[in-house]
């Protein structure tokens, strides 16, 4: 039996006003899965949606469309003191450390501040709290008494991390984490998260334009173009060989860790369109090496083609399941 899904996305649309009075679909009507205890990743170029997304997810970006549920309750449009406490449960890490972080308060009244919002908590109650994770984050509870400029970058990404999990959430969506952080730190904020959420069951979002971070984190991979998903796969079906010819394109620029020979470089000619006036038909034909005649006038819908593995291309690059 399938199980019950912890963050239920349905047909979720988010639309912004763009220049001209043109409408910016950001956000094209997603649907979308993510089960207790998994990490997806979403992936995808910049511009392409993602961090919209995820924000969208927790409502820090209100949807145009479409309807949220966490643990099955729908928290599209929840106010007041209910979506606040249901709120606590879904946390976010930004990913610029330092933006995030008010440059006038100390880390302890940052990290305690959602405890203290949203789960009521005492400041004696919050005080051990914060003391525990800044301990766990490796800043030492010491840390609590400075201030964000005190900090490197690395350091601050480590108390946005504790920031979130302060009210023990069990959902956080980390919007690439390690993206503003030195090549050399970034494996230690890794190492950090993937810690923490085996240590404390957590599911998460984690968004980044590297599939090469994403291969050491993720369980399931989520592929995003022009505001779509147009690939889901587990991360090993991912990896062994996307469906869709974008994933296939990403997929070509990470080196292999696998021995044999090397992939075929794909480069992925011109830029993303413009999410304003998206290409007709499948909106990825501009710059498909596979398109036909039918990819310009008949946009392809997510299809199911093997268990768990979900593609939107009329001409999938892996066989469908059944199929002769
Ligand atoms: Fe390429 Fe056509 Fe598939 Fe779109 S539907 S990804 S253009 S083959």
């Amino acid at each position: 039996m399938k199980p019950t899904p912890l963050l239920q996305l349905e047909g979720l649309r988010v639309e912004f006003a763009g220049s001209a009075g043109r409408r910016v679909r950001a956000v094209r009507d997603v649907d979308l899965e993510i089960f207790e205890g998994e990490t997806l990743g979403l992936v995808g170029e910049s511009g392409c949606g993602k961090s919209t997304l995820g924000r969208t997810m927790l409502r820090v970006t209100e949807p145009t469309a479409g309807t949220i549920r966490y643990l099955g309750l729908d928290i599209t449009t929840m106010r007041g003191t209910l979506f606040r406490q249901t709120r606590a449960d879904l946390q976010m890490v930004f990913q610029d450390p330092f933006g995030s972080l008010n440059p006038r308060r100390k880390i302890a009244d940052i990290v305690a501040e959602p405890l203290l919002r949203a789960r009521g908590a005492s400041k004696e109650e919050a005080r051990k709290v914060v003391d525990d994770l800044l301990d766990q984050v490796g800043l030492g509870r010491e840390a609590g008494a400075r201030r964000p400029h005190e900090f490197s970058g690395g350091q601050r990404q480590r108390i946005g991390i504790a920031r979130a999990l302060a009210p023990s959430p069990r959902f956080v969506v980390a919007d690439e984490p390690v993206s503003a952080l030195d090549v050399s730190i970034q494996a230690q904020v890794i190492n950090l998260l993937t810690d923490l959420i085996r240590e404390r069951g957590l599911t998460m979002l984690f968004i980044s334009h590297d599939l090469g971070v994403v291969r050491h984190i993720a369980d399931r991979i989520a592929v995003m173009y022009l505001g779509q998903i147009i690939e889901i796969a587990s991360r090993d079906d991912f990896f062994a060989g996307p469906a869709h010819p974008y994933g296939e394109a990403l997929l070509s620029s990470v080196p292999a860790l696998e021995k044999g020979p090397a992939r075929e470089r794909i480069e992925l000619t011109g830029d993303l369109p413009d999410p304003a006036d998206p290409p007709s038909g499948c909106t990825f034909h501009t710059r498909c090496r596979y398109a036909i005649d039918t990819c310009r006038t008949d946009p392809p819908a997510l299809r199911e083609i093997a268990d768990g593995r979900q593609v939107r291309c009329h001409l999938p690059l892996i066989p469908l399941e059944g199929a002769t």
